[in-house]
Order: structure tokens, then C-alpha cells, then sequence
């Protein structure tokens, strides 16, 4: 066990980059450097289009049940080695070994799941108007693609697109993030070691602009896939846009929590808990507005803010931690930022609002009650360990509330009225709504969101689709 060391992946061969570029890969844990990851330059980027291009034809030539034996080989790797694995990830992430374990296993799932759909992409026949004539519609992979995967989730970011482009029959040149790449490797090794054709995935790393800047204007390259800020998505979606090419954007996200006065509160405040500081709340589901009915609001805090301030903050490689650093100093200067601009709008500063320590980047779960509309963490995306918290009275302000930014990722809401839940999971304006419940993402259900949350979906029937085209053959008799 240990982090392994890092490679490129350029038609299935693992080797360092030809320009002799990298960057050093640290443990937010310590900021200590955990390893060297090498930079692909121009010419091996250009290898990697034409491998994809090769790897395309030989995986979109086998049947998506061949295809989907060699996933599942790989995938029986990943699990075998899961702990490893999540070793790799908390060391390069931060967060506890658990989590860490979770989203390898739960990513291994995702992978399976596609594979196996990518078996019933069911095209269909067409009545015709003559007899003789056969109208058939068929699905076939859109071609090579490109992908860019964040460092919050270093498994499960990756394979939402690793499992939707090759269960589908594409090929794929994935950039994982640079900060955390071990991971993304680890996948591929399994795959790799399980017979996955060369070229059919690669996986390069870069400066993050120049990559995609390159990759995405190249012919040979039919989609785009990001998962990352609202900016950069906005950005690189232009690009696709100047080649025609289709993407899919999983941006961010700044979920509204409604709280009616008919639940048990002590229960939602603790899955509330549970869910804000996962991750340390850089999650781009994380659960960021709370709007509590006035009726419960000062039991919801008190419960919330008691359980906040007593959680284990620590290195996720140690027993018992609950939360981990964050994944990066940005996010450290980002927090205290957010926290000073909500107390001098007139938040309460409940518990938490600094740094733990000098070593590693360690943030206290934060709770800010009172937090007026005006302050910055109620209109920007936080990505980190603070819970805003303000009350409301009624349905129709709080649903215009939760509606007002530009965001619509996730929005979870809680009530024992049936006739009021109906009415928020249709008012939402967001792309998944969890009523009474946080889980909202599976491999079998469609994850994504809407206005500047992105579009497109992974995940679900619809997460594959979005790697198929669509072709339509009338044939007649010659
Ligand atoms: P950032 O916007 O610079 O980077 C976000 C991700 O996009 C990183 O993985 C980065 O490598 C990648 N990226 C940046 N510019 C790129 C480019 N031109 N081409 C391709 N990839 C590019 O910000 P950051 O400091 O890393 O993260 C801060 C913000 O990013 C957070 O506040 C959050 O809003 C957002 N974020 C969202 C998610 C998500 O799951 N939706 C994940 C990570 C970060």
C-alpha cells in the first residue's frame, strides 16, 4: 500500500511524458509532496487523438458483450484492490478512508452498471410506406471523446465517464485532475490488466487550459465531457460549440435544504450533518442553503451546531475522523473569505470560521445562522465546510428563494405533507430533488443540472445516450 507512482497512459502504454513537464502531487493532509506526476506535451497529446482514433474502431467493432466482459474483469480488479485504492484517494484527497473506500466501490458499480446497459441500446423498426421497404433506426458510439474530471471525487468523476463513453462503444482521452490523479490511474490499471484493446482509454495530464484547448477543437474528437465549476464549463462548452461537438456539463451547485415544522427535527438536523460535511462539504450536491420554518428554526440550529462542533476533524487515514482537510489551500482562503463577508452582512458565527492548525489544510465544520440573501455564500457556490442557515415562513417565499440563482444541481427538501412535497418536487428548478432524503445519486438514476448548473446527464439510460448517435437506414430492394 502507499500512493504508487504516476504515469500518463498514451495507447496502452504507461510512461512519462516526452517533454519532461510535471508537477509535484500533494497530501492535503500534511502538504507534504506524495508524488510526481508527469505533463503530456503537444506530441503526446497528439498520440493519445490518434490512438483514440484506433482504439474507437477496434472497441466500436466488438459487441457490447465482449466489451462488457473486459469491463467487468477490470472492475472485479478495482474491488479486489479496493483498499489500496482508497488509500491512493484519501492520501491525494483528504477525505477519511470510508468515504474513500465508498466512492471506489460505489464508482465500480457505476462502471459495471454501464457496461451492461450499453448491452440494450436498442435501436428500432420503422413501418414503411411501400411495401418491401425496411425503415430501421439504430444507436451507434459518437465517436472518440474527451473528458476533464475535478479532484473532489478522483474516483467518481472519472468514471461517470470512463463507464459512459466505453460502455457505449467510444473511446475516451480523460484528464483527471492534477491534483488528484493517482486514482484515475488505478482504474485504468485494472482495466488495462483485464484486456481493455490499447487506445480505448488514455489518460493524460497538463495544464488544465492547455489541455482542453488542444484536445477539444481536434477533428477527431466527436464529444466533450466536463465535470467541474460553472466558469470553466461555460468556457469549454464555446469551444465544443465552434466544432459542433455535443458535451455534457456536470457544473455547480448551490442546493437549497427546505425544513418544514412537521418533521422530526433532531433527525433531519443529523442527516443534514451528515450530509453538509461530507467531503467537507466540496460536494457539487452538497447541501449549502438551509431554510428552516420559523416554527423549528432555533431547535434545527441548536441541534445542528452542537453535532457541527463536535465532529472529528483529522487525516483521513486515521480512525474515527469524520471530516478531512480540505482538498487544496484555495479552498482555505476561499472559506475565510465567505465567513467574513457573512458576519459583516450580519451572520451569526455559530461554531467554527478558521483554520485548524498550520499543517494541512484543515477548515472547522462552520455553522452561520441568521445569514441574510445579501451575503456572498447565499449567491456563490461554497465547496466547503459551512452550513448557511436562515428561516422562512411559507412555501411559495422559500420556493422562490431556492429558485433565485443561477444553479439548479440538486434541492432537498423536508415535510410530512404529501400534498406539499408533490409541490416542491415540481417548483424546484433543479435537475435532482431529494424529498425527505439526501441520496440522490445512483448509478441506475440520471445525475445532472439545469440553467447554469449545466446539461446533460450521467448516470441512468440517459447517461449512455449521450454517447450514442442516432442513425436512420431505409433500405430498399435494389
Ligand atoms: P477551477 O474552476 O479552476 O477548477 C475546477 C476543475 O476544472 C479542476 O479540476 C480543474 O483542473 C479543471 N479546469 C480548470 N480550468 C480548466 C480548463 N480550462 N480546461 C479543463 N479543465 C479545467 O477551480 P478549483 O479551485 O479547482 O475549484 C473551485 C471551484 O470549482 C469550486 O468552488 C466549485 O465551484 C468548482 N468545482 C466543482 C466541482 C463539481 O463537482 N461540479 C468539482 C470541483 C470543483
Amino acid at each position: 500500500m502507499g500512493y504508487e507512482p504516476l504515469d500518463l497512459f498514451i495507447n496502452g502504454q504507461w510512461r512519462k511524458g516526452s517533454g519532461g513537464a510535471g508537477e509535484a502531487v500533494l497530501n492535503p493532509a500534511n502538504a507534504q509532496t506524495i508524488g510526481e506526476l508527469p505533463h503530456a506535451n503537444e506530441a503526446d497529446l497528439d498520440e493519445a487523438v490518434v490512438a483514440a482514433v484506433q482504439g474507437f474502431k477496434t472497441w466500436s467493432a466488438m459487441s457490447p458483450f465482449e466489451r462488457a466482459a473486459i469491463i467487468r474483469k477490470g472492475m472485479a480488479i478495482v474491488r479486489a484492490r479496493a483498499d489500496a485504492i482508497a488509500e491512493t484517494l484519501t492520501l491525494e484527497e483528504g477525505k477519511p478512508f470510508g468515504e474513500a473506500k465508498g466512492e471506489v466501490l460505489v464508482s465500480a458499480d457505476i462502471i459495471d452498471w454501464y457496461a451492461d446497459e450499453g448491452c440494450r441500446t436498442y435501436g428500432r423498426v420503422i413501418p414503411a410506406r411501400q411495401a418491401g421497404v425496411r425503415h430501421i433506426v439504430q444507436r451507434e458510439p459518437v465517436g472518440p471523446c474527451v473528458a476533464f474530471t475535478p479532484w473532489n471525487f478522483p474516483a467518481l468523476t472519472p468514471a461517470r465517464k470512463i463507464g459512459g463513453a466505453l460502455g457505449s462503444g467510444c473511446s475516451l482521452i480523460l484528464k483527471p485532475s492534477e491534483e488528484t490523479p493517482g486514482t484515475a490511474i488505478a482504474f485504468a490499471r485494472a482495466l488495462d490488466e483485464a484486456g481493455l484493446p490499447k487506445g480505448v482509454l488514455n489518460i493524460v495530464f497538463g495544464v488544465p487550459s492547455d489541455v482542453s484547448s488542444y484536445l477539444i477543437p481536434k477533428t477527431e474528437i466527436r464529444k466533450v465531457s466536463f465535470t467541474g465549476s460553472t466558469a470553466v464549463g461555460k468556457h469549454l462548452a464555446q469551444m465544443a460549440a465552434a466544432g459542433m461537438k455535443p458535451v455534457t456539463m456536470e457544473l455547480g451547485g448551490h442546493a437549497p435544504v427546505i425544513v418544514f415544522d412537521d418533521v422530526d427535527v433532531a433527525k433531519v438536523a443529523k442527516m443534514s450533518v451528515a450530509g453538509k460535511y461530507r467531503n467537507a462539504g466540496q460536494v457539487c450536491i452538497s447541501p449549502t442553503r438551509f431554510f428552516i420554518h420559523d416554527k423549528v428554526y432555533g431547535e434545527f440550529v441548536d441541534a445542528f451546531t452542537e453535532m457541527a462542533a463536535a465532529m472529528t476533524v483529522g487525516d483521513g487515514m486515521e480512525k474515527g475522523v469524520r471530516m478531512g482537510p480540505l482538498a487544496n489551500d484555495r479552498r482555505l482562503d476561499a472559506m475565510d473569505g465567505f465567513v467574513k463577508d457573512a458576519v459583516a452582512n450580519g451572520a451569526d458565527l455559530r461554531t467554527g470560521g478558521e483554520r485548524i492548525g498550520n499543517q494541512g489544510y484543515f477548515y472547522k465544520p462552520t455553522v452561520l445562522a441568521d445569514v441574510p440573501t445579501s451575503a456572498r455564500i447565499m449567491n456563490d457556490e461554497p465547496f466547503g465546510p459551512i452550513a448557511p442557515i436562515s428561516r422562512f415562513r411559507d412555501l411559495d417565499e422559500v420556493l422562490a428563494e431556492s429558485n433565485r440563482l443561477e444553479y439548479g444541481l440538486a434541492a432537498y427538501a423536508f415535510t410530512a405533507d404529501t400534498g406539499r412535497a408533490t409541490a416542491l418536487a415540481d417548483g424546484l428548478e433543479s435537475g435532482m430533488v431529494g424529498i425527505n432524503s439526501f441520496n440522490i445519486s445512483m448509478p441506475e438514476t440520471p445525475f445532472g443540472g439545469v440553467k447554469g448548473s449545466g446539461y446533460g446527464r450521467e448516470g441512468g439510460v440517459e447517461g449512455l445516450e449521450s454517447y450514442l448517435t442516432t442513425k436512420f437506414v431505409s433500405q430498399s430492394p435494389a
